[in-house]
């Protein structure tokens, strides 16, 4: 694809430099300016996502973002001029730098709930070793709610480092405790009834409606400081570890229980192993699906 016409040196009024340089402009410096291009209607949804950010974060408008690239001659998103991928945030008084997520994962997942109300795809840290640092940012698939796993991963992050639900798994898989984590975090912050939310169906769509004020929620929370800090009333309930969901509970009661049956029998032991079969296949089947995913 040839390289688009409309180019940036600023975003929300703060200059983007190239910090994939030799010494003394490597990754994690402030880098060096530069003119990146993009499709203007991509332009102008980094605007809007960084202007917001510099309105929500605590540091207010940052000094410089640093960048591997945007338009970039080859296939996929950023050949199209449709994809931003952003290394880190330099403020007066904070450095923020994607690959210290795992010491900075709350200040990580709060600005990522930011970004996620303009990019309907954000590949980050947990998604893969090559997105370890950067968050790449596209637009080809649009802003909301889903249980893939790009938007699953996001969500169990969330659980885990800023809602106060450690022992939700991040593996981008929707399971039960995915969905026992929300259940137990969006009635606390007044975004969901118990009812509302009590099989997976109903969740899913609760997550849809009322995606970008959970979005704001985690960016606001993440942005404070540590939960440590915060008084006892602010924090979300305790984590409700594997409690099973009405439709969990719906298959329990259709498999027979160890209580019931006693020792497993023969067929007992082949339905499991066959169960542990599919899953597996499903595995397969949902690792093809993911590759196909744009990563970039
Ligand atoms: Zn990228």
């Amino acid at each position: 694809m040839p390289r688009p016409t409309t180019s940036f040196t600023h975003l929300a009024g703060v200059p983007v430099h190239y910090d994939r340089l030799p010494a003394p402009h490597h990754y994690g410096t402030r880098g060096q300016a530069r003119t990146f291009y993009c499709e203007q209607r991509f332009i102008n949804a980094l605007e809007d996502a960084f202007r917001e950010l510099w309105d929500v974060c605590p540091h207010g408008q940052a000094q410089v973002i640093t960048s591997a690239g945007a338009y970039v001659d080859k296939g996929g998103q950023h050949g199209a001029g449709r994809a931003f991928d952003l290394d880190g945030i330099f403020w007066r008084d904070r450095t923020f730098i994607t690959n210290e997520y795992p010491d900075d994962s709350r200040f990580y997942v709060a600005a990522e709930a930011v970004l996620r109300k303009h990019f309907g795809v954000i590949l980050n840290y947990e998604w893969n070793r090559a997105h370890h640092d950067h968050f790449h940012l596209d637009q080809s698939i649009s802003v909301g709610y889903r249980t893939n796993k790009n938007t699953t991963l996001f969500v169990q992050m969330a659980l885990r480092h800023v809602l106060g639900q450690p022992t939700v798994t991040i593996d981008g898989n929707s399971g039960s405790g995915t969905r026992g984590g929300l259940r137990a975090v969006l009635p606390a912050l007044g975004l969901a009834r118990v009812h509302e939310i009590d099989t997976s169906a109903k969740l899913a769509q609760k997550m849809q409606d009322i995606w970008l004020e959970f979005c704001d929620r985690v960016a606001a929370r993440g942005f404070q400081q540590p939960a440590a800090s915060q008084p006892a009333d602010a924090r979300p309930p305790a984590p409700a570890p594997g409690a099973p969901d009405a439709d969990d509970r719906e298959n329990l009661r259709t498999a027979p229980t160890p209580l019931e049956t006693g020792q497993p029998t023969p067929a007992l032991a082949m339905s499991r192993q066959l169960t542990y079969r599919i899953d597996g296949v499903w595995q397969v089947l949902a690792g093809v699906r993911r590759s196909r995913l744009p990563e970039e």
